[in-house]
């Protein structure tokens, strides 16, 4: 009997059946010399369907396993991924097949380690840094607590000097026995004041006021006395002579008041008041009094100073000729006793 191509192909060929699921294929095949007749087909078909059955849901299987392997894989990677970021000691690596996965997985630990490595030797640069700042910052402190210190010092040094500078000047222009201006600063006074006047100006009056018989207050109640009897007419002076800044020891037991501004008229009743409070003055418990001599002038336009300090001691010397306390002006040549 002629078989038809079919039957003759199925008889002298392979029949084949490639079923691919996922990565995974199942090759079926069978002799199809020995498809004989229908029966056999059909158990041969049902066979057939059976072992792709089996083949498929093996393949399933298989897949699900190596899935779930792969899975675990991965996430022993992630569970690293977050070790290593969060800061943590690396989980153990669970044992397995050395295949891609565990390849993966050492070099992911190396570079783990790498990068821990450098996270160490960053650490420890930032430390040496910081502590270098630190001890920098503490030398500072040190450095700017010693330069305070010594400015502080410095500062107290300069002011002694300069209160000492001012002490000094203060005696060189001081008389020490009165504490009024001495001759020295009073000539500097002197000669300010009339270099303030302008040309043909007038308004600088001069009183020089000389104690009456003070040697023999030395000789008769002593040195000290006579010491203390310069001390409060001085005093009484410093009160009644105008600005004290303008009364001096002019030597001896001779005063000088300097009057700016002062016509020679208004000079000599200032004079005169002096004249007459210190003879009411009373020393070392009403003991001890004494009376003044003084010479009153105006310097005159053009004048020089000290021709004016020459009329006024002449006028002190009237004054003492007169009789002493007494007040004498000098008006150009001529004298004019007060009182
Ligand atoms: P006159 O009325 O003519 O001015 O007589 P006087 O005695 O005041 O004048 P004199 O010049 O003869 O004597 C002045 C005396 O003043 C002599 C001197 O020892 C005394 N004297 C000067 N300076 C001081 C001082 O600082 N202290 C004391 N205690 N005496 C002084
Ligand atoms: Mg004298
Ligand atoms: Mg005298």
């Amino acid at each position: 009997m002629a078989l038809g191509i079919r039957q003759r192909l199925l008889a002298s060929h392979m029949f084949a059946v490639v079923v691919i699921a996922g990565p995974f294929g199942v090759f079926v095949y069978w002799m199809a010399a020995q498809v004989v007749d229908a029966a056999h087909r059909d158990a041969l078909r049902l066979y057939a369907a059976l072992a792709f059955l089996v083949c498929v849901l093996a393949a399933l299987l298989l897949s699900r396993i190596l899935a779930g392997r792969i899975l675990m894989r991965i996430n022993d990677l992630t569970a690293r991924c977050r070790a290593l970021a969060s800061g943590d000691a690396l989980p153990p690596r669970r044992p397995g097949p050395r295949d891609e996965f565990d390849n993966l997985s050492r070099e992911f630990d190396a570079m783990a380690g790498r990068l821990r490595h450098t996270a160490q030797d960053r650490e420890r640069a930032h430390a040496a840094v910081r502590d270098a700042n630190a001890r920098l910052e503490s030398r500072v402190r040190e450095r700017t607590a010693e330069l305070e210190s010594a400015t502080v010092q410095l500062k107290k040094e300069i002011e002694s000097r300069v209160h000492v500078e001012t002490l000094l000047a203060e005696a060189a222009m001081t008389d020490g026995l009165t504490g009024l201006l001495n001759r020295r600063a009073m000539l500097e006074m002197l000669e300010q004041a009339a270099a303030r006047l302008k040309p043909g100006e007038t308004g600088l009056s001069v009183i020089i006021i000389d104690i009456d018989h003070f040697k023999r207050v030395n000789d008769e109640h002593g040195h000290d006395a006579g010491d203390r009897v310069l001390a409060a007419v001085a005093s009484r002076l410093r009160e009644l002579g105008g600005d004290p800044q303008y009364v001096s020891r002019w030597g001896g037991e001779e005063f000088l008041i300097l009057l700016p501004d002062v016509r020679m008229a208004a000079a000599c009743q200032r004079a005169e008041a002096v004249r007459r409070d210190v003879a009411r003055l009373h020393v070392d418990g009403g003991n001890l009094q004494v009376t003044l001599s003084l010479g009153v002038a105006e310097l005159a336009p053009g004048e020089a100073l000290d021709d004016c300090l020459r009329r006024c001691d002449q006028a002190l010397y009237r004054a003492k000729d007169a009789g002493r306390n007494t007040v004498v002006a000098a008006h150009g040549t001529t004298f004019a006793t007060m009182s």
